[in-house]
């Protein structure tokens, strides 16, 4: 299980919350868990207050988690981050005093003697780590902190005996990890986390990650790791649009080049893969981080052979990595359990309840699975002759296809825990009546809001569920009402390539500049210029950027591939009216007609509420939760979040 920071190293009573999580995935058999990241000093820190180990106090806290863990048949190592130039405090160093463009701090230029100081903390660390019961450490030489700060002339301008040749560059690390292993002894685990591809500027050629790997392996290092860009890459690495195990052929490079074992990661979100992977000797082992936040049980369940019980990952980021971003606790779209494990505690129920729930999207679903596990008798009632509400729909985008597995996850549970599934049952008021059902849950989402523009009524009108449901189709002129996520995400299905890069490797490299011939430093090359195969117009009527309500970590990939693709923003447009001759706006007090075949509606939704507010009004008190209960800002991380919670509140 990869590194993954959660915040609870920060959080109040965190180690105990910690100590569950880790115990949790053990429990699950994942073989070895790497902590999230812990600074081996203050100025490696990833802001004020942020955790790190450098004392034995700090140390004894540790060991609820290395005994939660050795106690369910775990192993666990210790993560040591040293941030550099990431770091958001203003005591950061690196080796030069060059600013990093994802931060607004600059740093100090690390002097000759904070590098031994730094050397010495990070094998301090290492000790303490395993005074507090840890089985080894991996240090964290990749994702641009401050050892790959060292590394490279991009960022290492240095003239003394750390700068200039590669071999002085590469003395921080091997120093390091020699100190490290030398403190330690022989059997504490050493991993690596080697950065085999920096996707930026002046980064690392392919020999001179070969060359440092033998080194490593020279200094004592156990296993290596694989670290794929630094933070500053403008390529993603992990979002759902970057094809499952999509960095695999990168430590395939190094595959026999050195004789300790060499982990792979990235994109890796199923047993499948994972088998894949190996069988084609891409590496000697893989490491899965987000899988195991969606699924605790990620392990066992394959080694069941169980994987349709699997809750997948599907590399949305919203709940984890945008969390971390925006200084919150990390959890799961899918899995609103994950790093909340002691407040969502499952147990059987004495009182078992009848409980009728409507609407089978990511809301009722999470209700209705959680209800029944729980032990209540659930009755799911859907109109559509299908589960998944919206999510059908989402699916049909292009990079969002792992969206289908959340689906496929909630039809297994639901048959697991016995739910009574309806389909093709739209109900309505007296059915409920009759039902006799202790509880009643509206689940029924939204609709689309649709503009009060004149011509809206048109036939070049054509609404965005129209659209995705293929019930209409788009001409080769397109303007689209609304960019919000699902303004871009209707651009992106309306570009739609063929193959899809989403699922294609080499063609998502190819799109995003990666060069798997790695012929230059940081294995870059110039993006591909795709031939957009419609021409768009994304309009919205707010001033400023498009995509600033897009997740934190994704919205800079959606803008960017919008952007690539020549779509047209608009922004501080008036709708005026849409007729024969297309979509007519004001835009700064200018006319302006944009003569387009079809107009997609893309501007918001609604709550669906009838059916609620007649219950209401009949006495009864029926729950509300998902888009039903709030459309503004909805997303399915709290549709899925407020439908567990309120099942476990059925207790
Ligand atoms: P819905 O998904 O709308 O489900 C409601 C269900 O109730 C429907 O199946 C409907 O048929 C049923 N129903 C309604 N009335 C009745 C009745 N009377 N009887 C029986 N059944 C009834 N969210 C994200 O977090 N991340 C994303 O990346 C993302 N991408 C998206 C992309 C697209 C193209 C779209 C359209 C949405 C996307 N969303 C995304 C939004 C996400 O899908 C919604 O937030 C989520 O589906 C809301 O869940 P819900 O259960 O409240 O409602
Ligand atoms: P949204 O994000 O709220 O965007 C709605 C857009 O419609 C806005 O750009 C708004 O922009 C415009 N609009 C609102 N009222 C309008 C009106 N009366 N006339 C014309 N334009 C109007 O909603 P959404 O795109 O429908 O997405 C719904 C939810 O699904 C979102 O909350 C989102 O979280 C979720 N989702 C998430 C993702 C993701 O990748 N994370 C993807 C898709 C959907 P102006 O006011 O500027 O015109
Ligand atoms: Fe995966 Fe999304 Fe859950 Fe993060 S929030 S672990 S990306 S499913």
């Amino acid at each position: 299980m990869g590194s993954m920071h959660t915040g609870l190293e920060e959080a109040e009573g965190g180690f105990e919350r910690l100590a569950k999580f880790y115990a949790d995935r053990a429990a699950g058999d994942v073989a070895l868990i790497v902590t999230g990241g812990i600074a081996p000093n203050l100025a490696g820190s990833v802001g004020p207050g942020a955790a790190k180990l450098t004392t034995k106090e700090e140390a004894e806290k540790h060991k609820v988690v290395t005994e939660a863990v050795h106690k369910e048949g775990g192993k666990i190592c210790l993560q040591i981050l040293h941030t550099g130039r990431y770091g958001y405090h203003m005591d950061i160093v690196a080796p030069s005093p060059i600013q990093a463009p994802i931060n607004r701090i600059k740093p100090k230029e690390i002097t000759e003697e904070g590098i031994n100081q730094t050397i010495q903390d990070y094998v301090n660390c290492a000790l303490l780590s395993k005074e507090a019961g840890y089985d080894g450490v991996e240090v964290m030489g990749s994702e641009g902190y401050l050892i790959n700060q060292f590394l490279v002339t991009h960022t290492n301008k240095r003239t003394d005996d750390w700068g200039g040749s590669y071999e002085n560059r590469m003395r921080f690390p091997i120093a390091i990890v020699k100190g490290i292993r030398e403190a330690v002894g022989k059997d504490f685990i050493i991993i690596y986390r080697l950065s085999m591809l920096d996707l930026v500027d002046e980064g690392s050629t392919y020999e001179e990650v070969e060359l440092l790997a033998k080194e490593i392996e020279k200094a004592g290092a156990t296993l290596i790791n694989t670290g794929i860009g630094w933070h500053e890459a403008r390529i993603p690495t992990i979002a759902t649009m970057v094809p499952r195990g999509g960095f695999s052929w990168v430590t395939k490079k190094l595959m026999g080049k050195v004789n300790i074992p060499l982990i792979t990661v990235n994109r890796i979100n199923t047993p499948h893969k994972a088998e894949q992977i190996l069988a084609d000797q891409h590496a000697d082992m893989v490491s899965m981080a987000r899988p195991f936040l969606a699924d605790a049980d990620i392990v066992k369940k394959s080694k069941e052979l169980n994987f349709n019980e699997i809750n997948t990952c599907i590399g949305c980021n919203q709940a984890c990595l945008d969390h971390t971003f925006e200084l919150k606790l990390c959890s799961c779209l899918v899995n609103p359990r994950a790093c909340h494990e002691t407040e969502f505690v499952i147990k059987k129920s004495a009182n078992s309840k009848k409980i009728g729930i409507v609407g089978a999207g990511p809301a009722g679903l999470a209700c209705a699975i959680t209800a029944a596990e729980i032990g209540h008798e659930v009755h799911l009632f859907e109109a559509q002759n299908q589960i998944g509400g919206q999510f059908n729909l989402a699916k049909e985008i292009p990079g969002k296809e792992e969206f289908e597995e959340t689906i496929r996850y909630y039809y297994n549970q639901i048959e697991k825990f016995g739910v009574n599934l309806y389909l093709g049952n739209k109900v309505d008021k007296a059915f409920l009546k009759e039902g006799n059902f202790d509880e009643i849950v509206i689940s029924t989402g939204v609709t689309p809001r649709i503009p009060n523009i004149p011509g809206i009524d048109h036939d070049k009108v054509i609404i965005y569920d129209q659209l995705l449901r293929k019930e209409k189709f788009a001409g080769k002129k397109v303007a689209i009402i609304g960019a919000g996520g699902i303004g871009f995400d209707v651009s992106e299905y309306l570009l739609e390539e063929n193959p899809k890069p989403s699922l294609n490797i080499p063609v998502f490299m190819n799109e995003w500049g990666v060069d798997m011939k790695y012929a230059d430093r940081g294995a870059l090359k110039a993006p591909h210029e795709s031939q957009s195969p419609r021409e768009l117009y994304l309009c919205k009527r707010s001033p400023g950027k498009h995509g600033k309500t897009l997740g934190k970590t994704t919205g800079w990939i959606h803008r960017m591939s919008l952007k690539n693709k020549k779509v047209n923003m608009l922004s501080s447009v008036e709708y005026v009216k849409i007729d024969d001759a297309g979509l007519h706006l004001k835009s700064n007090d200018q006319n302006q007609v944009l003569d387009v075949d079809h107009i997609i509606v893309c501007a918001g939704q609604l709550s669906r509420t009838n059916l609620y507010d007649e219950l209401l009004a009949d006495g009864m008190k029926p729950n509300l939760i998902g888009g039903a209960h709030e459309a503004k800002e909805l997303d399915a991380k709290r549709a899925i979040s407020q439908g567990t919670k309120l099942a476990i509140s059925f207790n």
